[in-house]
């Protein structure tokens, strides 16, 4: 097994540090203070990342990107959530939609879709599919007819009609293209009725309502989206109707799809996003090492008070562990070795558990200096942290392996 990095994994990982720590968090401290969610969207940022080719990374070279393998997703992934974890989401929205682009469309869609992607600097995707009502319930079968998301598409003719709201979508009322999912069926048990359609965002009768005004992750905007007889084209379907369950790769797929180890397994779900949430918890660890190595308490400083060293130590191990299973599943995924697509799952519920222990001893150590934002940094990367419980957790691990739940 040989996990060392190629030196153009390494050049891309300093190069991404350099703009991380330097442009990124300076910016990302500044933005994040805004009261209103949609003044937090870091478009310089956003630009920047573009021209240097992050945004663009996960397209292959063929077609026009910079073809990173995952890996190096990952490792840009680590370096931006190690500045701010917001701007770092936005990014990893575009490596796990834009590949879609290349895969998932028909060559007429990739056509009209993929060129306006590659230019634009401040293009990006969402993806819709959780609505006030279907939140676990729209990623993890729950079959009853007519229960799940209630998004409905009705085919008039060569148009998609849609109705419907959905929440909490991040790159809601950034993006210009939506990955949208609804039901073409009203009463159907959700695996059967469920269809991805393409929404452009200023397809007519589609709205932004609220942006979430959410106290961490702050950069990333995260809006309902809203269709009242919103009309697009029929041809903007995605694969056939009704089949849309499992489709998602790495943002969905759901436990009832015996995937299969080989070329035709998706990506590890949940991987890139929990990279982010990594380097978040690092930034804590980072911060709270700095701070009790110049913070002179008991006549010395206090990283030499032995149960903070203990403490430190401990986050260490913890983080050391969680990098390790970090590059061996995206050596399995890369190689196709020993690979099953729920490692990135275990990866996630991973670090949700260790980040949350590591995020509150880290802000403790700063005594009552990690109660505001103005001089360290700390509580708002303990605010972001907490702020990606949310979904695909350890409930969801119990429920990928069958366990029972309740
Ligand atoms: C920052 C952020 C970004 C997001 N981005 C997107 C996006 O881009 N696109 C999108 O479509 N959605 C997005 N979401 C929504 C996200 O996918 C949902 O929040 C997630 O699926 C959980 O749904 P919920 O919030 O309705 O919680 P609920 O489903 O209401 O869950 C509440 C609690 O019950 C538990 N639970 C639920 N069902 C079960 C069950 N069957 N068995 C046992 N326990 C269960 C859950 O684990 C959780 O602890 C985002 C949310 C946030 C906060």
């Amino acid at each position: 097994m040989d996990f060392r990095l190629t030196d153009v994994q390494e050049m891309t990982r300093d190069m991404v540090r350099d703009f991380a720590q330097n442009e990124v968090k300076p910016a990302a401290i500044i933005l994040d203070k805004n009261a209103k969610p949609e003044d937090c969207i870091p478009w310089d940022l956003l630009k920047k990342a573009s021209k240097l080719g992050l945004r663009t990374a996960a397209i292959p070279e063929e077609w026009g990107g910079e073809g990173a393998d995952y890996t190096t997703l990952a490792l840009i992934l680590l370096e931006l959530g190690k500045a701010d974890h917001g701007f770092a989401s936005i990014i990893r929205g575009c490596y796990t939609e834009s590949p879609r682009l290349v895969h998932e469309l028909t060559p007429e869609q990739r056509d009209e879709w993929l060129p306006k992607f590659l230019k634009d600097d401040t293009f990006l995707l969402g993806l819709g599919r959780t609505e006030p009502d279907a939140g676990t319930d729209s990623h993890f079968l729950y079959d009853e007819p007519g229960k799940s998301i209630q998004t409905y598409a009705e085919l008039q003719g060569d148009e998609y009609v849609i109705n419907g709201t959905k929440h909490f979508i991040s790159s809601g009322g950034a993006a210009k293209l939506y990955f949208l999912y609804v039901r073409t069926d009203k009463k159907g048990p959700i695996s059967t009725s469920m269809s991805v359609i393409l929404v452009p965002s200023d397809a007519p009768g589609f709205t932004i309502g609220r942006y979430h005004n959410k106290f961490g992750r702050r950069l990333l905007p995260n809006a309902e989206l809203v269709f009242q007889n919103c009309r697009v084209p029929a041809k903007n379907l995605i694969g056939i109707a009704g089949e849309a369950w499992g489709s998602e790769g790495e943002g969905g797929g759901g436990p009832q799809k015996d995937w299969t180890k080989g070329p035709g397994a998706p990506p590890p779900f949940g991987l890139l996003g929990a990279a982010v949430n990594l380097g978040t918890v690092i930034a804590c660890y980072e911060e709270a090492v700095n701070y009790c190595r110049q913070r002179i308490q008991g006549g010395r400083p206090v990283i030499e008070q032995q149960h903070v060293a203990i403490d430190l130590a401990r986050m260490k191990v913890q983080i050391a562990a969680a990098e390790a299973l970090l590059f061996k599943t995206c050596f399995a995924w890369e190689e196709r070795y020993d690979y099953d697509p729920k490692m990135g799952m275990l990866f996630k519920a991973f670090v949700d558990e260790i980040g949350l222990s590591i995020a509150s001893k880290s802000i403790a150590l700063f005594g009552g200096m990690g109660t505001g934002d103005d001089d360290f940094p700390i509580s708002k990367y303990v605010r972001d942290v907490y702020t990606f419980l949310h979904g695909f957790s350890t409930t969801e691990v119990a429920l990928l392996i069958g366990a029972p739940t309740a």
